[in-house]
């Protein structure tokens, strides 16, 4: 029945070799290349015969890998990219080879228990009552449409006779908040920012008073952001709460990248009003040292997440036991158990680590605003809240910040896309990765 056999015993070797050896070493920042071009290296991989182990690896690693941008390079600073520590991505070795199913406490019962306990340090984290808790989804954009769908249910008993339900966030929120709208055939109404970029408590109670007595449409969820992804910015949260709570609306943070560092002391202050929320999510992913895809969705009342997203078939209903099965709390029924690497870093290292390891990325990033203040040609666009250091250089034009950027890449020194702040190009640094120096980004900056 066991088909280990000696070759599987061989790849395995081979396997854990190259696994071993990225882990090790100072990973390659690598880059894309056409379709076409990889066709012409390696033809069609797929055939009716097999390659065999050994060269469908040598394919992956001599290739494939190489056309793929390692997103825990130390001078890879793009959108937000990752740096899993090493104990998460070796448990994700384990993981994968434990088939295990976490849709269902039944089925996944230790590794639930413990996916939950990561979740707990979160909620904690965030002053969420005890009650609290929820899911490790694929990522930011489930998460958010799977709390929005919950609050809108929620809506749905208190204004039964609202004609559009309706989004209530900046213009600084996340993209995958209209596709939540998209999905869920809502509206948005994007309320303006302070000067500083915040999304305020008192725009948003005037912007919601002025829709309610104007139409029947109805605001079924406030969304603040912590931080936004472009520029790091963390909304009045507190304010933000309050709004909406006054007026009987679900409070949702998107804290996808930011809320990483509501166990770093010296920033915890900015999150204050969190606790109130009804939902939020943070992607361990992004700025908590966990390989990808997890992101953490945690409801004040998981139970009436439970009642929406539990899904009901003849043969479900065995699971209906009353246990917690993670498979009830967000758009899914399958899951692999992604929080596990997670817990496992966090678990072996303890949480004072991630609390250092995170004080250094912030250090790392005020290290590089002072940098750019010093620097002849650049400017910051403001000061970093948290880790993206966001800034111009002064005379560029939209293609000098482009052949600027694919340069870098192309000479394998770094990844920094331009990205662009009210219609101007910027540059963002976005460090989430404790292995980034002072001298990565001095190396970056004399580029400039
Ligand atoms: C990254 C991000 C998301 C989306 O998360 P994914 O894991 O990429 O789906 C949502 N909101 C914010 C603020 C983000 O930074």
């Amino acid at each position: 029945m066991h088909e280990f056999t000696a070759e599987v015993e061989a790849l395995a070797a081979e396997v854990l070799a190259y696994s071993l050896d990225r882990l090790k070493n100072d990973p390659p920042l690598d880059g894309p290349r056409t379709a076409e071009d990889l066709f012409n290296e390696v033809g069609n991989t797929i055939t009716a015969k097999g390659l065999g182990g050994h060269d469908a690896l040598e394919v992956f690693t001599s290739v494939l890998a190489k056309a793929c941008i390692s997103t825990d390079h130390p001078r890879n600073l793009a959108f937000i990219p990752s740096a899993p520590s090493e104990y998460a991505n070796l448990f994700d070795l384990v993981v994968g080879a434990s088939a295990l199913y976490g849709g269902s406490w039944q089925e996944g019962a230790g590794a639930v228990f413990a996916e939950n306990q990561a979740l707990r340090w979160l909620s904690d984290l965030a002053g969420m009552p005890e009650s609290a808790g929820g899911v490790f989804v694929q990522g930011g954009t489930i998460g958010n449409l799977s709390a929005l769908v919950v609050a809108r249910t929620e809506a749905k008993k208190k204004s039964p006779d609202a004609t559009k339900w309706v989004i209530a966030c900046s213009e600084e929120a996340h993209s995958s908040i209209v596709s939540a709208a998209n999905v869920m055939d809502v509206e948005i109404m994007k309320v303006p920012v302070a000067a500083d970029g915040k999304l305020m408590g008192s725009a948003v109670a005037a912007a919601i008073d002025a829709l309610h007595t104007t139409t029947s449409k109805r605001v079924f969820v406030v969304v603040a952001t912590s931080g936004t992804t472009n520029l790091g910015i963390i909304d009045d949260l507190e304010g933000i709460a309050t709004a909406a709570h006054a007026r009987d609306i679900w409070f949702h943070v998107d804290g996808a990248y930011g809320l990483a560092a509501l166990c770093a002391p010296s920033v915890r202050k900015h999150f204050n009003g969190i606790e109130q929320a009804d939902s939020f999510i943070v992607d361990p992913h992004k700025w908590l040292f966990a390989p990808y895809d997890a992101c953490a969705l945690i409801y004040r009342e998981p139970e009436l997440a439970r009642a929406v997203h539990s899904q009901h078939a003849s043969y479900l209903d065995t699971l209906k036991d009353g246990a917690w099965s993670p498979s009830d709390y967000a758009i899914q029924l399958t899951r692999r158990t992604r929080g596990l690497p997670f817990w496992f870093s966090l678990a072996a290292h303890g949480t004072d680590a991630y609390t250092e390891a995170m004080e250094h990325t912030l250090e790392i990033a005020r290290a590089a605003a002072e940098l750019v203040r010093a620097h002849p040609h650049l400017e910051l666009v403001c000061e970093p809240e948290l880790s993206i250091v966001a800034f111009i250089r002064k005379g560029w034009t939209a293609s000098d910040y482009q052949k600027w950027s694919d340069q870098l890449l192309s000479d394998q020194i770094g990844f920094i896309p331009p990205s662009s702040h009210h219609g101007q190009p910027i540059l963002r640094f976005a460090i989430v990765n404790p292995w980034t120096k002072v001298s990565d980004i001095k190396l970056i900056m004399d580029r400039l």
